[in-house]
């Protein structure tokens, strides 16, 4: 069951058509696609050596605190916990939430929407269920960065999970000032077929009748993004280079690879050595499976992250170029319920308080984080944008003014 099916059978979708004309009225008013290969400006500078590479992991699919950050003896993600914040002295802030506020909500879109802009925004689910996926209303940090820096969109990258299919949009905002130039550039199990399935094309593997089908095809997958025009154009020589080696070693059928978030642990750590980014942020999701499962859905799938965050430590550990000049930024999409009438107290995360509930963790060499231990204070999920800036030396014009990092 996707998340469509199990919101419908959960009535959430009733809720959310109250504003289906809106919507419709939004998906009407939609502008024209942008070119693809929108010249980027030429007054952008170099990254400087000396400032480190971000990999910002989404501890997604909602996780709460109790689980993760709460209990030090009970914690589900040991490495990050004792080793990133305690042993290498990170930076914990126990006490950051998603704001309660109308219309902002918690869920894993909206989270990571919260996270990429620094800004909450409404982004309504009825606009969602429709099949109008979200986009960001407000620059991303990868924007923010590549206008600054002159950077290509392959070492700005988003690891998402296949069957998130509309968090490819998350790579760009609407922000006419940024957008398309500066976008990022998405790996997936999606991106991969979708590259798998042109160079068949185009390696004359089909004829005739079969051959119209498979363009078609492709075409609908390329067009997902409806915000871009010609996406063939949009082709990266050396992301099709990173997919040519990924075919080379797990073959085309999907099946020999990891699968979940260990595949996305498996996406990053090749993403790493092959394409060496500045910048890359880290959709785990898996957690969330206990909405239609037993606890330990959950608690397994966090293991499985803080497992994946270990891998990618110890990674950039051994890689001279990563070795000390790398910090992470751990930030959950959103938090999970405490219902205690609820066989499973976790189950969802519809908007109660625990819901609000998150935490950050900032670890990464003194040179960039001085300083370790709990920072005690209330912090926003939006507070995490302008640390990523404060890290990398860009403004964040239409995040929260605040950073994680302000009072450290
Ligand atoms: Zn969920």
């Amino acid at each position: 069951m996707d998340r469509r099916d199990f919101l419908q059978k959960t009535g959430m979708l009733g809720i959310a058509g109250a504003s289906l004309s809106f919507a419709s009225q939004e998906q009407s008013a939609q502008p024209a696609p942008l070119p693809a290969d929108e010249p980027v400006p030429a007054n952008r500078v170099p990254y400087p050596a000396n400032r480190p590479r971000v990999i910002i992991v989404r501890f997604g699919g909602g996780v709460r605190r109790r689980e993760t950050i709460a209990d030090s003896a009970r914690t589900y993600c040991p490495f990050i916990y004792h080793d990133l914040f305690e042993r290498q002295q990170g930076l914990l802030f126990p006490n950051t939430e998603i704001e309660s506020q109308q219309g902002i909500v918690t869920s894993h879109a909206q989270g990571t929407l919260y996270l990429l802009t620094g800004k909450y925004d409404r982004y309504n689910d009825a606009d969602h269920g429709l099949g109008v996926p979200f986009e960001p209303k407000a620059p991303t940090v990868f924007e923010y960065f590549r206008r600054k820096y002159d950077v290509p969109s392959h070492q700005t990258l988003i690891v998402n999970s296949e069957d998130r299919i509309d968090e490819e949009f998350y790579t760009f905002s609407n922000d006419h000032l940024f957008g398309i130039r500066y976008r990022s550039t998405v790996l997936s199990l999606y991106r991969y077929k979708t590259y798998l399935l042109r160079r068949r094309i185009a390696e004359g593997e089909f004829q005739g009748r079969e051959l119209e089908q498979k363009r078609r095809e492709l075409e609908r997958m390329l067009n997902r993004d409806f915000r871009i025009e010609d996406r063939q154009r949009a082709e990266i020589p050396e992301i099709d280079r990173f997919w040519s080696k990924w075919q080379e070693y797990y073959g085309r059928s999907g099946f020999v690879n990891p699968r979940g978030d260990r595949l996305l642990t498996t996406l990053s750590l090749w993403a790493l050595r092959e394409l060496r980014p500045k910048i890359m942020m880290i959709n785990y999701q898996d957690p969330d499976y206990v909405h239609w499962g037993p606890r330990q859905f959950y608690t397994r799938a966090i293991s499985i992250i803080d497992e994946g965050v270990r891998e990618l430590y110890s990674a950039t550990q051994a890689d001279e170029e990563y070795r000390d000049r790398t910090v992470f930024v751990i930030v959950p999409d959103c938090g999970r319920d405490s219902n205690r009438t609820m066989p499973v107290p976790f189950q969802h995360h519809f908007n109660t308080r625990s819901a609000h509930e998150i935490f950050a963790i900032i670890a990464g060499p003194r040179a960039f984080v001085p300083r370790g231990g709990t920072v005690d204070r209330l912090q926003q999920q939006t507070f995490a944008a302008r640390a990523v800036g404060h890290l990398m030396d860009f403004e964040t014009p239409r995040a929260d003014r605040q950073s994680l990092l302000d009072h450290v």
